[in-house]
């Protein structure tokens, strides 16, 4: 079992541009960035928690004296928002729908869920400056440019912080490299457009928001992934079984290694509801979806070390 307080690493990906890498990637433990200038920084993500978040700032400040002036906010899921607070001197920058959601969900720390996390003293701090379609953030001699995907993919709000100068693209949870893909909150065809997008920046770097670092390569297993949850779910459907029973009967075949397996059953319930004409990221049953990831986990809380 990977150690609870595994070192996060910065890699430097390019000249100036940085990646925050958390092992082991798994629920809440995510990955974020930065784009260093001489005057500041730009900052791609927070953390889940006050302690992931201020070893995030100590990365920052080991590499550079210059202050975070910006973070973006590639969604509003927790892992990626709930440190915003701890950057006092930033503008806080994402989609006008990750506002939305940062202000309408709260901070998220269920213990039902992911059982007792140590969260810190966390304050709701949502997006001070929102985009509908692109904001570009000048860093030094850089740009990087921010951009909506637009439709739901893994939520409804997905942005990504490119970098051409560079060829790093930080993806956001389009990209779990190596974990289980969680597209409850999107949409499974809106998930597959997304990697055509991923792919049209012809990227030389990605950096995932799980995982470790990868190239465009790293996008073919993901898309099977998707691919094979629609199979599954167009089967299912047509033999009337339950997602919780389809998932539980089901063969990961070659994601069996995908950690966070239990993700799939959430999937399904999104596929079943797209398959059934709900328009991606509308709203579903999220509490069935999750009360059946935990069946499918044994019941207990899911494994989070966050
Ligand atoms: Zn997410």
């Amino acid at each position: 079992m990977t150690d609870r307080h595994a070192a996060p690493t910065t890699v430097e990906v390019a000249e100036r541009t940085y990646a925050f890498v958390q092992p082991d990637g798994t629920w809440f433990i995510n990955n974020a960035g930065f784009v260093v200038g001489d005057d500041h920084v730009v900052l791609v993500d927070t953390c889940a928690t006050e302690r992931r978040t201020r070893a995030l700032l100590d990365a920052v400040a080991a590499v550079t004296d210059a202050p975070v002036r910006i973070v973006v906010n590639t969604h509003h899921h927790g892992d990626h928002t709930h440190g915003n607070y701890l950057c006092t001197d930033a503008t806080i920058v994402g989609h006008r729908r990750c506002r939305e959601e940062v202000e309408r969900m709260g901070i998220m720390t269920l213990d039902s869920i992911w059982g007792a996390v140590e969260w810190g003293d966390l304050q709701l701090r949502s997006p001070d400056l929102t985009f509908d379609e692109r904001v570009d953030l000048v860093v030094g001699d850089l740009t990087v440019e921010v951009r909506a995907f637009g439709d739901a993919a893994h939520t409804t709000n997905d942005v990504v912080a490119w970098v051409p100068e560079r060829g790093v693209l930080y993806t956001g949870d389009l990209v779990f490299h190596g974990g289980t893909p969680f597209v409850v909150m999107g949409s499974i065809s809106g998930s597959l457009a997304s990697l055509d997008w991923l792919r049209s920046f012809q990227p030389a770097v990605i950096v995932p928001g799980h995982g470790p670092v990868c190239g465009v390569d790293a996008l073919d297993a993901i898309e099977a992934y998707f691919r094979f949850v629609q199979d599954l779910a167009a089967e299912g459907l047509a033999a009337g079984v339950p997602p919780l029973e389809l998932a539980q009967r089901a063969d990961l075949g070659p994601f069996a290694g995908l950690t966070d397996p239990e993700r799939l059953v959430a999937n399904l319930h999104r596929a079943y509801a797209e398959a059934e004409g709900t328009p991606p990221g509308d709203p579903i049953d999220y509490l069935t979806a999750f009360s059946d990831m935990l069946a499918l986990n044994g019941g207990g809380p899911l494994r989070c070390l966050a």
